[in-house]
C-alpha cells in the first residue's frame, strides 16, 4: 500500500530540498532567552525568538506556573464546556479583556486556533470578508472554513481597501481583517484608517495582534493604543505564544455578543482541549505584571530604537518598520543565507529569508528585539552585522 505513495512523498521531498527551501530545525539545549545554548554549537545570542519581553524564562512566570502546577495539577483532559474550565481559565480570559479594554474574552490552545474559528461561526455566504494579502496563514486558513465572499486588499493599501469595499457593499454583513503588524517586514497596519473605512462601509473591523500585543503602543496594549483608538476594534486575536511568555495559547477578546457566540460555534474552542491551569495561572501573572509596570515594554523600545539606529548607521537598509521586527535587506537570497551563516560564527543567531516568503529579490535578515537583550548584547550584534557587512560588500 505504501509503496507508491512513499516514491511520491520522496520526491516531493527532494523537490523542496533541491529548490534550497527544505526547513531544519537547530536544536536549543537551553532555556529560551537572549543567550541560548545550541547543540554542538555553544552559546549565541538569540535575535530571531518571537520573545519581544524576555518573558519566556521569566522567574516570576515559572514560578506563577509551579504554583498552580501544585495546587491545579497538571492536566485538564476535557474540552472548556465539559469539564475543562477553572477559575483560573476565566480570570485569565477577564484580564485579557481589561488589558486591551474590550468587553469579553474566550481563549483557545492557540491563535492558529482563534484565527481558525472566528469566521465560520459569525458569517455565512451571504457575508463578505475583506483581508490584507499579507494576513497569517492562520486567518488565511479560517477564511477558507467560512463561506463568506472574499475580497483581498494590497498590504496595507488603504485604496484598494476602500475599492474591495466598495464591491463588497452587496453583501449583508462585511469585516476587514488585518495583522497589527506584519512579521516579515515589521510594519503596523495604519488601523486608525482602517476604522474609518469600516464605519463609512459599514464593516467590523478585526486586528491579529500576535505580533503587536505587549510590542506596539507605549504600554505595550497593542494597535489600539498605538493610533488611539481604544475599544473601536470590534474583534482582537492573540497569542500567549509571542510577547506574553512565549508557552502556548491563543485568545479572542472583543464585543460581547461574538465572543458569546464563539463560545457557542466555534468549532476549535468547542472540540479541542483546554489550555493548562499552569499556562493560566502564568498568563495571569503577567497581565498583572503589566499593569504595575511598563519596564519591559520600555526597554523594548529602547532596545528597537539603538538597534536600529546602529545598523541604520551602519549603513544598512531596513524596511520602515514600528514595531521589533528590524528587517535588513540584502535583496539577493544566496548572500542572505551566508550572512546568517557568518553571523552564526560571530556569535548570533538569525535568521535569512528569502521568496517565496518574502517577494523576489527582497531577501533579508530578520532581526527580533526583546526586553531581555542587554546594551552589551546589541552592541555584539551592531559589531557583527558591520564586520560581516564589510567582508561581504554589503556595506563599505
Ligand atoms: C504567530 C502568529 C499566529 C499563530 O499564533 P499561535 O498562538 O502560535 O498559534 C497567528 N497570527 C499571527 C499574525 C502570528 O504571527
Amino acid at each position: 500500500m505504501y509503496g507508491k505513495i512513499k516514491e511520491h512523498l520522496q520526491q516531493e521531498l527532494r523537490n523542496i530540498e533541491e529548490a534550497g527551501l527544505y526547513k531544519k530545525e537547530r536544536i536549543i539545549v537551553s532555556p529560551q532567552d537572549a543567550v541560548i545554548k545550541i547543540e554542538n554549537g555553544g552559546e549565541v545570542l538569540n535575535f530571531c525568538a518571537n520573545n519581544y519581553l524576555g518573558l519566556s524564562s521569566h522567574p516570576a512566570l515559572i514560578e506563577a506556573a509551579r504554583e498552580a502546577l501544585d495546587t491545579y495539577g497538571f492536566g485538564m483532559s476535557s474540552v472548556r464546556f465539559i469539564c475543562g474550565t477553572t477559575d483560573l481559565h476565566k480570570e485569565l480570559e477577564r484580564k485579557i479583556a481589561t488589558f486591551f479594554g474590550t468587553e469579553e474574552t474566550v481563549l483557545y490552545a492557540a491563535c492558529f486556533d482563534a484565527n481558525g474559528g472566528i469566521f465560520e461561526p459569525l458569517l455565512s455566504e451571504n457575508d463578505a470578508i475583506v483581508s490584507d494579502a499579507l494576513n497569517h496563514a492562520s486567518i488565511i486558513d479560517g477564511v477558507r472554513l467560512c463561506k463568506a465572499q472574499r475580497y483581498r486588499y494590497i498590504n496595507t493599501d488603504m485604496n484598494d481597501l476602500e475599492e474591495q469595499l466598495k464591491k463588497a457593499q452587496k453583501q449583508r454583513f462585511r469585516i476587514i481583517v488585518t495583522d497589527g503588524v506584519f512579521s516579515m517586514d515589521g510594519n503596523v497596519a495604519p488601523v486608525d484608517k482602517i476604522c474609518e473605512l469600516g464605519r463609512k462601509y459599514d464593516a467590523l473591523v478585526m486586528v491579529d495582534e500576535c505580533h503587536s500585543a505587549g510590542v506596539v503602543g507605549n504600554t505595550g496594549r497593542g494597535v489600539t493604543e498605538l493610533f488611539n483608538i481604544r475599544g473601536e476594534v470590534d474583534i482582537i486575536t492573540g497569542t500567549l505564544g509571542k510577547a506574553f511568555g512565549g508557552a502556548i495559547g491563543g485568545f479572542t477578546t472583543g464585543r460581547k455578543e461574538i465572543i458569546d457566540l464563539l463560545r457557542q460555534r466555534s468549532r476549535p474552542y468547542l472540540f479541542s482541549n483546554s489550555i493548562p491551569p499552569m499556562i493560566a495561572a502564568a498568563g495571569i501573572k503577567m497581565f498583572d505584571m503589566m499593569s504595575e509596570t511598563t519596564v519591559l515594554q520600555d526597554r523594548l523600545h529602547a532596545n528597537t530604537d539603538y538597534f536600529k539606529t546602529g545598523i541604520q548607521e551602519a549603513g544598512f537598509t531596513i524596511k520602515p518598520t514600528k514595531s521589533a521586527i528590524v528587517a535588513i535587506m540584502l535583496f539577493d537570497a544566496r548572500l542572505s543565507q551566508d550572512f546568517a551563516a557568518a553571523l552564526l560564527k560571530e556569535g548570533i543567531y538569525v535568521i535569512g529569508f528569502y521568496y517565496p516568503v518574502v517577494p523576489q529579490g527582497e531577501a533579508r535578515i530578520r532581526v527580533q528585539l526583546s526586553a531581555a537583550h542587554t546594551k552589551e548584547h546589541l552592541d555584539k550584534a551592531l559589531k557583527a552585522f558591520v564586520k560581516v557587512g564589510k567582508e561581504m560588500k554589503v556595506i563599505v
